[in-house]
Parts: structure tokens; C-alpha cells; sequence
């Protein structure tokens, strides 16, 4: 049974895909938009370039009239927290995480965990996102590596750390040293795994949470193994405030004199930050993962993301949790982040050019993902197909990275190739049934939500 699997799964792998005749956002240096063929061999665009011819057994997606674009890259988000969608609603960061998500997190069992991951990952990849950052939970990664793996997400997570202070429930914490050997084991277990589509990050929390000696120790082993860091940093100015209180600095400061920033550091948020940390995150090659969606509904601000940008620190997006924004949608966050930063900063803080490649290269920059977020020969063939034939991007004469930035969403999705493997079309799941992992994420829900109420 497990060699019939292997083998239609080198099957998948193997058998070449054409994509057919659609108008081909390539995102390359030269922004080309041209009606291209895609051959995609191996997990990689082997051929980009008009009237391809095809061989048998090559599977072919007509999509002339269509638009291919390259798949979204979410440089944070929570897939643990799924099912916590609409039990978190209208708080400030802290009692939101004292008050609902950390009692949430805390009654996960690794049953309603994988039915987490399955939800997320079906919205992710419905919504044309092919790679994320994660973050996940204290316990039971090893379920969101699993499903990451089976749906062909391009996926870099780690367990989240928390192992100092009283504000949350006792299951969740751990001392440093059983939170350095849990990430020690997930790292060596699924760090390059599935080819390298899977990599580890270590993911303390946030230094509210965190000893200094278990912020430097995941420095070191992340660096050791050649593996990403990512925490939450300055998202609250009282979170801001109580790190002064107990550091005597600056989050990003403290986070700096700890050996954590770096090229290979992700910080999410940057919503308070000084000139000297602005300085600090572009000297070190820190990268950003901005949140629109969950900094408004948090009430936590507006991050100065123009400004960080024309100082050259990179900036990537993310969604972060489902009790948080309330959805995992790459659309919105990029409609966000070019809307948003017009107030302050005026029409052209950030273009639609610049939130389409914060959605895609930059997030892939920030992950180290130096073959992903652009269309482009011998580029990893993680690819969107949009319809934009519906009445909300229509007509077709406009600007077409317009259509897509500001006014395109999920329904807009029409196939989704991620590593080279049909993982969506028509608007629907190729290898997953979505009627059953609707009702999977039903079940677990209720019984959390009776479990925590
Ligand atoms: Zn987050």
C-alpha cells in the first residue's frame, strides 16, 4: 500500500504541466507581463515562452483569458489558531492573548490541532498562498509539519516558546531547556524535509514570555543548523512598555543585545519602533512581517512601513491568525498594506506594484527563499491562476496589477500549482476533500469552545 502511494505520488511529481495561454505576471526584474506558456518539470519552470508544444501524458491547463501570477508568500501567520476564529473579537493585545488565545492554545489536543491545520491550510491555498511562516503552539508541531507536508505547502514553522512568567495557563510552559530539546528534535526532524520544502524556524513567542537565556539559545541553534528565527516584536506599546520595565531598552534592542536580529530573523509587526531600532533592523538585514489586518483589529497601530521600506529594511506580509484578522487571505493584507500607509504618507507610500511584491519576492527574500516569488526558467513552479472575469475585476482594460492589488480576492483563484503540483483548480482542492475538513474543523471548534467556555 505505502509503494503504490510512493509511486503515484513520483507519478504527480513527475508528469509534466503546461499552463496554457494566460497573460503571465512574472514579477522578474523587468515586471514583464506577457502571454506565455508555463512547462513546469520537476518542481521547477523548465520553459517560459510562447506556443509550447505539448507530449502525451503532459497535463495541460488551458487558461487563455486567464492571468498567472506567482503564488503568495505570508511571512506570518498562526495556523494553530484556526479554529479560534470568532471567539477572540474587539480586545487590545493582551487580553487577548491572557484572556482568550493562550486559554485556547492551551486546550488543543492533537486531534483538534491537525483539524486546525487542515482548515488553514485548505484557506491558505485556496486563497493562492503557496508558502508561509508559521507559528505554531507549544505541543503538537509535528501535526502541522505532517499537513503542511501532505497539502504541499511550501511551509517554514517551529513551536512557539514561552517559557517565563505567570499570564498563562500552566500547560504552556516549559523551562528553556524543554523548549531548546522540543525545537532541537522538530528542527532535526523537519528541517529540509520534503525536498526542502519543509524548514524549521525557532519561534519564542515574544520577550514578554521568554528568558533572555532562551531568546539567545534558540539564536544560537537556529544559526548552528541554518535555520530561520521569528518572534513577535513591538506589535503593542504596552507590550513595548513592560519590555522597558524589565530590560531597561527598546524591544528591538534588547532583541539585538540577545544575538537575535540577523538576514535570517523575521520580527512580526515593528509597530513601535525608534530611530535607533529602524537603524538596528536595516544594519543587521532584519526582515519584517507587516500585519495590516491584525494590527487594526488589535487596535495596536499603524506601522511605519513606508518609511522603513525607503530606508531598505525588507518587508514582507502576513495575515497572522484567524483570531486576529479573521481570515488568512493574501489579498486583503495587500490591499491593506497599499491602502493603508496612503493616509500618512500619501498616494504613492506604497504602490500597487510594491504590495504585490511584499506579497510575493519579498516575503520569499525575508524567507531565504532565493528560487521562489518570481515566474521566471528554473524558479520553483509555485504558481496562482487568477479568473479575473467576475464582476468585482472587470473589465480587463485597466492595469492588471491594479485589478489584482486592489480589487481581487480568494473567489478570484482559480488553480494553484505549488512546488510543481496541481494542488488547486477550479476553484477547488485537487487531492483534499474540503466537505470533510469543514466538518472536521466544525467538530473540533465546538469541542473547544466548550472546553474553554
Ligand atoms: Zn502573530
Amino acid at each position: 500500500m505505502a509503494a503504490k502511494k510512493k509511486k503515484k505520488a513520483r507519478a504527480r511529481k513527475s508528469r509534466r504541466i503546461i499552463v496554457r495561454g494566460a497573460q503571465v505576471v512574472t514579477l522578474d526584474d523587468n515586471d514583464r507581463i506577457e502571454q506565455l506558456d508555463i512547462v513546469i518539470e520537476e518542481g521547477r519552470v523548465a520553459k517560459l515562452a510562447a506556443r509550447q508544444r505539448c507530449v502525451s501524458g503532459d497535463q495541460v491547463i488551458d487558461a487563455k483569458g486567464l492571468v498567472v501570477m506567482p503564488g503568495f508568500v505570508q511571512i506570518h501567520v498562526h495556523m494553530c489558531q484556526a479554529l479560534f476564529r470568532g471567539q477572540a473579537d474587539d480586545m487590545q493585545l493582551l487580553d487577548w492573548l491572557q484572556q482568550r488565545v493562550w486559554p485556547l492554545e492551551a486546550s488543543l489536543e492533537s486531534t483538534q490541532m491537525r483539524a486546525s491545520a487542515r482548515f488553514a491550510l485548505s484557506e491558505l491555498l485556496l486563497g493562492g498562498t503557496t508558502s508561509v511562516l508559521d507559528m505554531g503552539s507549544v505541543h503538537h508541531t509535528d501535526v502541522l509539519f505532517d499537513e503542511a507536508q501532505r497539502f504541499g505547502m511550501r511551509y517554514t514553522g517551529g513551536k512557539t516558546i514561552m517559557d517565563r512568567g505567570q499570564a498563562f495557563p500552566a500547560n504552556l510552559r516549559e523551562s528553556a531547556d524543554e523548549a531548546i530539546t522540543e525545537s532541537c528534535r522538530l528542527a532535526d526532524k523537519w528541517h529540509g524535509a520534503a525536498q526542502g520544502r519543509l524548514r524549521y524556524a525557532f519561534s519564542p513567542r515574544f520577550i514578554l514570555c521568554c528568558s533572555d537565556e532562551v531568546m539567545s539559545r534558540c539564536a544560537e541553534e537556529a544559526r548552528r543548523r541554518g535555520a530561520l528565527l521569528h518572534t513577535h516584536a513591538s506589535e503593542n506599546s504596552e507590550e513595548v512598555q513592560l519590555i522597558r520595565e524589565r530590560t531597561g531598552k527598546g524591544n528591538v534592542e534588547a532583541l539585538h543585545d540577545m544575538g537575535f536580529l540577523g538576514p535570517t530573523t523575521i520580527l512580526a509587526h515593528g509597530v513601535w519602533l525608534s530611530a535607533k531600532e529602524r537603524a538596528m533592523l536595516r544594519k543587521t538585514g532584519t526582515h519584517i512581517a507587516h500585519c495590516p489586518s491584525a494590527n487594526l483589529k488589535l487596535a495596536s497601530g499603524i506601522a511605519r512601513i513606508d518609511e522603513l521600506l525607503a530606508m531598505g529594511i525588507n518587508v514582507g506580509l502576513g495575515a497572522d491568525g484567524s483570531a486576529c484578522n479573521n481570515r488568512l487571505d493574501a489579498f486583503t493584507e495587500m490591499r491593506l498594506a497599499a491602502l493603508l500607509h496612503k493616509v500618512r504618507g500619501g498616494p504613492q507610500a506604497i504602490p500597487a506594484r510594491r504590495a504585490l511584491r511584499m506579497a510575493t519576492i519579498d516575503g520569499a527574500k525575508a524567507l531565504g527563499l532565493a528560487d521562489v516569488g518570481m515566474i521566471r526558467e528554473g524558479y520553483k513552479a509555485d504558481l496562482v491562476v487568477l479568473d479575473l472575469n467576475m464582476p468585482h475585476t472587470y473589465p480587463p482594460a485597466g492595469d492588471l496589477i491594479s485589478s489584482i492589488v486592489y480589487a481581487a480576492t480568494p473567489a478570484n483563484v482559480h488553480s494553484v500549482i505549488a512546488d510543481g503540483r496541481l494542488v488547486a483548480q477550479d476553484h477547488g482542492l485537487v487531492e483534499q476533500d474540503l466537505e470533510k475538513i469543514l466538518a472536521g474543523a466544525k467538530r473540533a471548534a465546538a469541542a473547544l469552545a466548550k472546553k474553554v467556555n
